[in-house]
């Protein structure tokens, strides 16, 4: 229970990536804020495994536990959602101490033929709507004269290419200068910001690779841990990050790859 007396709100949690973290943080004993976009059924699923993750120590503790999850239905490519959703999630339990910015998208094409729609698409998720939570939730973090931690999942597309998915490169690259520069600029308000960048995890984002035999046999060659990763090895990290364990950890980036990167460097 390392996060006892915290409110975490993790975004795109309906699904995938997000919702392990969100019900791994109920289990370490925090509040969870849900966040999706396009996926209800989903939200409702986290909140019920939020709740259920959180049942046991809501009776130990003796009080209710309606206000253990929260959905917050948000589209973080709009800046006034995102404050919306940061706001929501305040108003609700008082507080937030950690941000998982998580939600993120990919779109495939060649660098010649990527649309304008589509880059704005992937940039406005992956990397402004992670700017902008990330500022709403510095200004309540300095408003209230607390301190806090902020974690987002980039990937390991953030050191390594991936041809006819440029935009998503750019944009993880993108939260490696945005934690780097927020290290240094948000330390000594005592916020702290990394980076969890996943290798191959088996969500629904990678439906298509995971449909495809001969792709995913060949990329289970380049992991040397001979597996794909699953959620709650991603979650994991977070929820250490999260805790006051990760006091001194800042401006860093944690892969979760089974060593896919260092795999790849080699080749
Ligand atoms: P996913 O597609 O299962 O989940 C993505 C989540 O983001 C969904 O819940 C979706 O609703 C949400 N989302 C997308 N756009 C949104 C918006 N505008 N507003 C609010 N929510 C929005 O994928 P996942 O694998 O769980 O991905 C989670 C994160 O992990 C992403 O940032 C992704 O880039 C990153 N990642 C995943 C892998 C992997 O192999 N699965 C690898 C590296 C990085």
């Amino acid at each position: 229970m390392k996060l006892k007396g915290k409110v975490a709100l993790v975004t795109g949690s309906s699904q995938g990536i997000g919702q392990a973290i969100a019900i791994r943080l109920a289990e370490e004993g925090a509040k969870v804020v849900i966040n999706y976009r396009s996926n209800p059924a989903g939200a409702e699923e986290t909140l019920s495994k939020v709740q259920a993750a959180g049942g046991d120590c809501v009776l130990v503790e003796g009080f209710c536990d309606n206000d253990r999850g929260y959905s917050v239905g948000a589209d973080l490519g709009m800046i006034d959602d995102v404050r919306r959703l940061i706001a929501e999630g305040i108003k609700h339990f008082g507080q937030l101490d950690i941000l998982v910015n998580n939600a993120g998208i990919e779109k495939h094409a060649a660098f010649w033929e990527v649309s304008e729609a589509d880059y704005e698409a992937v940039m406005n998720v992956n990397l402004k709507g992670v700017f902008f939570a990330t500022q709403a939730m510095v200004k309540h973090l300095i408003e209230t004269q607390r301190t806090g931690k902020i974690i987002n999942v980039s990937s390991v597309h953030e050191e390594l290419p991936f041809p006819n998915f440029t935009a998503y490169c750019v944009s993880k690259g993108g939260l490696k200068m945005l934690t780097r520069n927020l290290a240094v600029e948000l330390g000594p308000l005592g916020i702290t910001i990394n980076n969890v960048a996943p290798g191959a995890i088996e969500t629904p984002i990678n439906t298509k690779l995971l449909n495809d035999p001969q792709k995913l046999g060949a990329l289970l060659q380049n992991i040397p841990l001979n597996r794909l990763g699953q959620p709650q090895d991603v979650a994991s990290l977070v929820a250490f990050l999260s805790s006051s364990d990760a006091d001194y950890i800042t401006g860093s980036t944690f892969f979760v790859d089974g060593g896919l990167l260092w795999n790849y460097h080699e080749q």
